[in-house]
């Protein structure tokens, strides 16, 4: 399960330093493609981004997130393949690079960029570098929820509160029985928890939960990286999350530093399995230190 990501490309803030990956892949190698789900829902699987959900039809295309700026044109190419209609709405689930970069190329073009009020926030008036053009912030900005009526479902946004980040979105496509998690799932992998975007591991585990009430067994769960998800897979997830969390609080509970229950190893059961090149059990165990001390 080591280095599934390959050559990836990262373009979230860990630790408020964004990164790159040294082995940073040339834009013009990756393939993008949109593979079928079900319905008329369609995912554009992230080489190194975050992985795009699509619901094609004849009210036009919706798009759920759209990876890095040098990757629209591959993109707008792999929506063509499935539709003629254009691309007239987009929601990020949540502010980071990989998933909103596409944005000025797409807003600029005339889509309807939708995503909660944090991710706009986020966007404008970043902790580190410069603010997001005007034509890359999201138009429609929400708090809680919205639903979106479109190509025969009913699409329903969700804001998780202080999940991955504090801006999360899950859409849930209900015809379909599809739900795109955003990185608040990363599937068979350990989790990025952006502490000092907002995020929690205890909101990780609460949005899992709800997912998993709404969902069954037929429910086809997209992640933000990873391929294609059962409940099973989340279940599987949320469980590593919530003992994984268990142990680390118990060693908080004896007092003991970051790096001190960073040296214990509370995530040795798991790491064989989950862990990638850029989060392995440490970095994920000081993720949860950092979440449970606020
Ligand atoms: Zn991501
Ligand atoms: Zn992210």
């Amino acid at each position: 399960m080591l280095h599934k990501f390959t050559g990836l490309i990262i373009g979230v803030a860990l630790a408020g330093v964004a990164f790159s990956a040294a082995a940073q892949q040339n834009p013009d190698d990756i393939q993008v493609k949109a593979d079928h789900v079900r319905g008329n829902i369609y995912v554009i699987l992230g080489t190194g981004s975050g992985n795009i959900g699509i619901s094609a039809g004849e009210d036009g295309i919706f798009l759920i997130d759209d990876q890095f700026a040098p990757l629209s044109d591959k993109i707008r190419a792999a929506v063509a393949e499935i539709s003629d209609q254009p691309i007239r709405f987009l929601i990020n689930t949540h502010y980071h690079g990989d998933h909103t970069g596409g944005n000025e190329n797409f807003g600029k073009a005339g889509t309807l960029i939708m995503a909660h009020d944090n991710v706009r926030q986020r966007l404008a008036a970043p902790a580190n570098g410069d603010p997001k053009p005007r034509d890359a912030l999201p138009v429609i900005t929400y708090n809680d929820q919205a639903s979106l009526h479109i190509n025969g479902d009913d699409a329903r946004a969700v804001h998780m509160a202080n999940a991955h980040t504090d801006g999360d979105t899950i859409i849930h496509f209900k015809n379909a029985n599809v739900i795109h998690m955003g990185d608040i799932f990363f599937r068979d992998l350990y989790p990025f928890i952006d502490v000092a975007g907002g995020g929690n591991v205890d909101g990780v585990i609460m949005a899992a939960e709800r997912v998993l009430e709404h969902a069954n067994a037929d429910t086809i769960i997209i992640p933000g990286h990873g391929p294609v998800a059962t409940p099973d897979d989340l279940r599987r997830y949320r469980d590593m999350l919530a003992d994984t969390r268990a142990k680390i609080a118990a060693l908080i509970e004896k007092g003991m530093s970051e790096d001190e229950v960073a040296a214990a190893g509370p995530t040795a059961d798991y790491d064989e399995n989950w862990n990638w090149q850029f989060i392995n059990g440490e970095r994920y165990t000081r993720s949860l230190y950092q979440s449970l001390k606020k």
